[in-house]
C-alpha cells in the first residue's frame, strides 16, 4: 500500500478539466502532496504566478514536464531546442521542482537515422547538463516505450537511459514510468542499477486492448501492470520521493469531473500502487 503522503498528480491527468491554477487548487483541496507541471500550462499561467500558487497551497513540484526534444535537421534548430532546455532548467529551479523531465526526442523530419538522432540527444544533454547542475535541477531522462521512438523519444529502455547517465556523469538520472518500462525483461536489474539516480516514479496502467497509443492510459488497477512489484523494485533501489499519477485518457478520465478523477487517483494509489 502506497503512502498517501507520497501522492503527486501529474497535471496531464486532469489537463482537460483544469488550468494550472485550478489544478493546484484542486489537488491541494483534496490533500494531494505534489503536482507535476506541464510547460504549456505553465506558459498560460505565468511562472511567477505559478511559483506563488504552489507555495501558497503547500504543494511540492515532483517534476516539470518537459524538456528534451533535441534532434533536429539543422544546427540552428538544434540550438533553438538547447536554448529552450536552458529556459526549462531555469523554470524548474524557480518552481523548486524535484527534477526536469527529459523526453529526448525522436527522428528529425524526413530522417531514418536513429543512430544519429541518439548522438544528437547525447551531445545536447552534455550541453544542458552544466547549467542544470549549477541550478541544482536534476535532469531525469524518461525512456519511452519503443512505439514512440520515431516521433517522441529515441531513448527507449532504462538500460539505454542509464548508459547515457553513465557517460554524462553527475546531475542526471532517470524517470521510471511504468507505462514505458513494465514490459522490459531486464526491468528488475536496470532499476537496481538506477539506485541513487531515480528522480521520478510515474504510475498508471496498461489497458488491454489499448485503443490509442498516446491517449488511452489506464487508471491504476484497470490494466495488466504489476504495479506493486515495480513499486517494490523502485523502493528497493532507494527511491523515497513522490510517486506521480500520470494518465493521458482522452476518452475516459479527461471526460469525467476533476474531483472524481482526483478521488479515484487517491483511492487507487492506496489500493494498487
Ligand atoms: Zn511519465
Amino acid at each position: 500500500m502506497a503512502d498517501p503522503a507520497r501522492l503527486s498528480i501529474n497535471q496531464a491527468t486532469t489537463r482537460e478539466q483544469h488550468s494550472l491554477a485550478d489544478a493546484i487548487k484542486a489537488y491541494a483541496e483534496h490533500g494531494v502532496a505534489g503536482i507535476s507541471i506541464w510547460r504549456d500550462k505553465l506558459a498560460e499561467c505565468g511562472l511567477d504566478e505559478a511559483v506563488e500558487l504552489v507555495r501558497g497551497h503547500g504543494l511540492r513540484v515532483s517534476g516539470l514536464c518537459r524538456a528534451g526534444q533535441f534532434p533536429a535537421a539543422d544546427a540552428a534548430e538544434r540550438q533553438r531546442r538547447i536554448d529552450d532546455n536552458r529556459l526549462a532548467v531555469a523554470q524548474a529551479a524557480a518552481l523548486d521542482a524535484d527534477c526536469l523531465v527529459i523526453v529526448a526526442g525522436g527522428l528529425p523530419e524526413g530522417s531514418k537515422d536513429i543512430v544519429g538522432a541518439r548522438e544528437m540527444i547525447r551531445d545536447a544533454l552534455g550541453q544542458v547538463l552544466p547549467e542544470a547542475r549549477a541550478a541544482g535541477v536534476p535532469l531525469a531522462i524518461e525512456p519511452l516505450h519503443p512505439m514512440y521512438a520515431a516521433d517522441r523519444c529515441a531513448v527507449n529502455t532504462l538500460a539505454q537511459a542509464l548508459d547515457l547517465c553513465d557517460e554524462l556523469g553527475e546531475g542526471i538520472g532517470v524517470a521510471v514510468d511504468v507505462y514505458h518500462v513494465w514490459w522490459d525483461p531486464d526491468l528488475d536489474a536496470q532499476i537496481r542499477r538506477a539506485a541513487g539516480r531515480i528522480h521520478a516514479y510515474h504510475v498508471c496502467d496498461w489497458l488491454v486492448p489499448t485503443r490509442d497509443l498516446l491517449l488511452d492510459r489506464g487508471m491504476m488497477g484497470d490494466g495488466v501492470i504489476d504495479l506493486k512489484a515495480i513499486s517494490a523494485m523502485v523502493a528497493g533501489a532507494g527511491y523515497d520521493g513522490l510517486i506521480e499519477v500520470e494518465i493521458f485518457s482522452a476518452e475516459n478520465w479527461w471526460k469525467r469531473p476533476g474531483d472524481e478523477v482526483i478521488e479515484t487517483c487517491k483511492r487507487r494509489f492506496q489500493d494498487c500502487v
